[in-house]
């Protein structure tokens, strides 16, 4: 659901998405595992923008914000804007936690396996040695199924 309202966005299209994956929760570890996935986007809106749609997409979609890396129902990160950087108190880009979450790293290099991050590195050269507890969940299925046609 989450990868369909990115969809929906205003002069937004999804470009690509990665398969689900599964993974352990990080910080406080009483909490269910988590399902990620990467989607590569074109948008018309400015990074600022986007956030605040996404930040609204995460309100809709119940998140009650209540510990620091706790259980929500969506999240959703900025973690590239093609080879921009930005260092505002409410956006950071790339995302700062992007190079040491193998939650993250697995499904960016699905979504994008030739991608190149500002500074130069390649996805290849900074993914984890053990895939410290991410599985493979299923496919992201984001058109909904047609029936009759
Ligand atoms: P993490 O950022 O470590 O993944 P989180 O996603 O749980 O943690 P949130 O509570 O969702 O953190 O977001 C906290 C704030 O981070 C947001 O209000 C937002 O202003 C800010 N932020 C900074 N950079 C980004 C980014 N690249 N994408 C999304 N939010 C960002
Ligand atoms: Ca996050
Ligand atoms: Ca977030």
């Amino acid at each position: 659901r989450g990868l369909r309202a990115l969809e929906e966005l205003p002069g937004t299209h999804l470009v690509t998405t990665s398969s689900l994956y599964g993974s352990r929760p990080v910080g406080p570890e009483d909490q269910p595992d988590f399902i990620n996935a990467v989607a590569a986007l074109e948008t018309s809106l400015e990074p600022l923008a986007l956030l605040d749609a996404l930040q609204q997409l995460e309100r809709e979609a119940g998140r009650v914000r209540t510990r620091r890396w706790g259980e929500r129902t969506l999240d959703l990160d900025i973690l590239l804007w093609a080879d921009r950087s930005l260092a505002l108190d409410r956006l950071q880009i790339p995302h700062p936690r992007l190079h040491e979450r193998a939650f993250v790293l697995i499904p960016l290099r699905e979504a994008a396996p030739e991608l190149v991050l500002p500074g130069g590195r390649q996805i290849a050269q900074l993914m984890p040695q053990s895939n410290q507890g991410v599985w493979y969940h299923g496919p992201a299925r984001v058109h909904r199924e047609r029936t009759g046609d």
